[in-house]
């Protein structure tokens, strides 16, 4: 049986193939007697667990030595306040705002940093269009900048990191890369430190991703509680604490799953992350492309500024919203109903989509269309 196409922003969709090796190993892990719930995180069987996705993420993701790689808990929103907790030095952050999840992280770092400026805002355009790096008013010796380098409410996304030091500053940039971590390679001779939950493209929400250069470690705040001192985090690879184990280990499922993944043939085969990226492309690109060649639908964001993962759009007539969710559940199309503070539409389309996904939707859409005539 086809399961349905799942559109969720997050928790969103994951890949079948990992949801059924789970199930399969749900009652004995590979011969243990023990499911990977029921085991000590400290067991031998963890570790390697444990072992096995640290070093899969590093390969997939190119992280270099010099970056540590931490299994949190708490999610996006929580390092909002462990980020500044760490990093903030009790001097001055800068924060590009361009979109909901940025706007939040901004006001979390005001009750850590001693000042938190706006270096640039895309709030003009209602978030429609990410301001130009070249623009931005960067702090004098700031701490560090913060952007969320995909804006999963509103859907624009910096194609291409910010390159600090040609901008004149030497803050370390920190990237909120909760909604495409895993979707396309990261520049990290650009990063200071990336975060990001799980549950968007790697597994089920309870994990959080932190990947962050060795200097910076070591300079929290007095006040930062331990669990969160990326310094104690480190020294203990990630089990100072109890770590978020089973969502480790659907992600290192993940891992496997996307080391699988190739695009191409002969010499123009590429794997893994880069094959993402080039299947996110295309699968983009389908639903812009047919989006902006009709009046029925729209979506408001600049081309150069669109996100390859969330895509918002409206119905000319949002007097059918409902129509155009209850018809698409109707074709095992779920989730497509916008974030509440933009409305209209929104879908998701995750590493775990397929393009058939994607093509189902559009004919979908096209329908729609057409009867709605
Ligand atoms: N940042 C971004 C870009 C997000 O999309 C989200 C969640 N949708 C968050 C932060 C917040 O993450 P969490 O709910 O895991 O705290």
């Amino acid at each position: 049986m086809n399961r349905p196409y799942n559109f969720s922003a997050g928790p969103a969709a994951i890949p079948e193939e990992v949801l059924q090796q789970a199930a399969a190993e749900m009652l004995d892990w590979r011969g243990s007697g023990m499911g990977v719930m029921e085991m000590s995180h400290r067991g031998k069987e963890f570790i390697a667990i444990y072992e096995q996705a640290e070093s899969d993420l590093r390969e997939l993701l190119a992280v270099p030595p010099e970056f540590k790689i931490l299994f949190m808990q708490g999610g996006g929103l929580a390092q909002n306040a462990i980020v500044p907790l760490n990093l903030s030095r009790a001097a001055t952050v800068d924060f590009v705002v361009t979109g909901g999840w940025s706007q939040k992280s901004r006001k979390e770092a005001l009750k850590y940093a001693a000042e938190v400026r706006t270096a640039a805002s895309g709030e003009d355009s209602q978030f429609t269009t990410l301001p130009d790096p070249a623009g931005w008013q960067l702090s004098r010796g700031a701490s560090y900048v913060h952007i969320c380098s995909n804006e999963t409410i509103h859907g624009v996304e910096f194609h291409e990191l910010p390159d600090l030091k040609a901008l004149g500053s030497d803050a370390p940039l920190v990237i909120d890369f909760s909604s495409h971590v895993a979707s396309r390679p990261v520049d990290w001779s650009r990063v200071g430190l990336a975060f990001g939950g799980a549950q968007k493209n790697i597994g089920p929400a309870g994990l959080t991703i932190v990947i962050v250069r060795d200097e910076l470690l070591g300079h929290a705040l007095p006040a930062c509680p331990s669990a969160f001192d990326y310094r104690v985090v480190a020294d203990h690879q990630s089990m100072y604490n109890t770590p978020p184990t089973w969502g480790i280990y659907m992600a290192g499922l993940t891992f496997q799953w996307l080391k699988r993944q190739t695009e191409g043939q002969g010499a123009g085969t590429v794997t893994g992350i880069a094959a993402m990226e080039q299947r996110n492309i295309a699968k983009a690109r389908l639903l812009y492309d047919f989006i902006d060649q009709s009046a029925f639908y729209v979506n408001k964001v600049v081309p150069h500024c669109r996100s390859r993962m969330n895509i918002p759009f409206f119905l000319a007539d949002e007097s059918r919203n409902d129509a155009f969710l209850a018809g698409a559940k109707a074709r095992g199309l779920l989730q497509l109903k916008g974030h509440k503070s933009v409305g209209g539409m929104r879908a998701s389309i995750y590493n775990a989509m397929p393009l058939a996904g994607v093509q189902a939707l559009v004919a979908y859409m096209q329908d729609f269309e057409r009867t709605a005539a």
